[in-house]
């Protein structure tokens, strides 16, 4: 019996009822591979912030750090800015724990449709590894001035050596891992960008000589705006910046079906910390409450997260069981199209998990 001690910490908006979803998936997924989870609740979020001050204890990274992964729903509240809810949970977690990979795959599942004229389900598969702990989201920066008709200020992106090699060794590795295009594509702006990013363009050519099975290709992050629309069939692996890849992975959400459907891992690769695993997609404050967010996203993170912890037939279980319920277009929310609730699809991927 494998156990499993998983922190779950739901969040704001959507991420409590998406959550749900996933933990009833994997508590049925559970026997039939000998797993036993052990779920602890951390009821930290906007929520709290209202009333405690803060988005979470100042020892809430003790708290998380003997857990062997975190099940993660989503950050932000309509009436409190991002920089605080942002920068006062998830992102402390993600640099604390050194995830310096957020692994986002995207999909065209049979079933599902795509904004996209001429691209057929199976044809877009393909995973942005971001860089998660610096480049444009480094907490370096300041004010001057702040508040009068002088105000100044300067924000900077950092990149190191070591976290721009880190990060694109983990995709070649990736590339390698699929077996599919077996091609690494690295997006900067290094044009416009003369020092960080002309540093990870450097960093991409060094790493990629040790990868020479792997095919690679550079793009400015406009064009790869614009392939990811024209040709998204194209790409396997992407890497990119934190902020780019960010950017990339919405735009890659949107092509394969909806924010609904994309999950995603931020993953501390050596294991020295737990990796936290949730959807991309936000709170969703306009749908929040009303019982029809898709649960998908968070139950493929789910299955992520089993992968991650070295439970490769209950994952490939909680995969085949989503891809069968998209494929059925039974039991699907209002973003695919369907009239289900999020209860509703919860239900109908835990049944066929113990079956697939
Ligand atoms: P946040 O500030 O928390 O990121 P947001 O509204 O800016 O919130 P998302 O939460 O990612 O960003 O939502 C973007 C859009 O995608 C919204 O229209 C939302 O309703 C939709 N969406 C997000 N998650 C889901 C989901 N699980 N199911 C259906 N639609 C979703």
């Amino acid at each position: 019996m494998a156990k499993y001690n998983i922190a779950v910490i739901r969040g704001d908006g959507v991420g409590v009822d998406v959550i749900e979803e996933g933990l009833r998936v994997m508590r049925a997924v559970a026997p039939r591979h000998g797993i036993e989870f052990v779920f602890q609740e951390f009821p930290w979020g906007t929520a709290y912030y209202l009333e405690h001050g803060r988005m979470m204890p100042p020892d809430a990274l003790d708290l998380l750090g003997p857990f062997d992964a975190i099940y993660f729903g989503a950050v932000g509240h309509p009436d409190v800015p991002d920089h605080i809810t942002l920068h006062g949970l998830l992102l402390p977690i993600r640099r604390g724990f050194d995830q310096y990979v957020c692994e986002r795959p995207n999909v065209l599942y049979p079933g599902v449709t795509t904004p996209l004229r001429g691209k057929n389900p199976g044809e877009i598969d393909l995973v942005v590894v971001r860089e998660n702990t610096e480049g444009e989201y480094a907490d370096v920066g300041g004010f001057q001035y702040q508040y009068t008709e002088q105000e100044v200020a300067i924000q900077s992106a950092v990149f190191t050596r070591h976290g721009c090699e880190r990060v694109i060794r983990y995709a070649f590795e990736l590339a390698r891992r699929r077996g599919k295009k077996r091609r690494v594509t690295s997006v900067t702006k290094s044009n416009a960008q003369r020092y960080g990013m002309v540093l990870w363009d450097r960093a991409f050519a060094d790493v990629s000589r040790e990868y020479p099975d792997i095919s690679t290709e550079s793009l400015l992050v406009d064009a790869a705006c614009m392939n990811f629309i024209r040709r998204p069939e194209s790409f396997d692996v992407v890497v990119a910046s934190n902020l780019f890849g960010d950017i990339l992975t919405d735009i890659g959400a949107i092509v394969t079906g909806s924010m609904g459907l994309a999950p995603s891992g931020n993953v501390n690769p050596e294991g020295r910390y737990p990796s936290c695993f949730e959807p991309v997609h936000g709170s969703a404050p306009d749908i929040a409450g009303k019982g029809i967010a898709n649960p998908l996203a968070a139950i493929l993170s789910a299955g992520m997260m089993l992968r991650h912890l070295g439970a490769e037939d209950a994952a490939s279980a909680v995969q085949r069981a989503v891809e069968r319920v998209l494929a059925e277009g039974k039991v699907l929310t209002p973003d695919l199209g369907g009239a289900a609730t999020t209860l509703q699809v919860g239900e109908a991927v835990a049944r066929l998990v113990t079956s697939v």
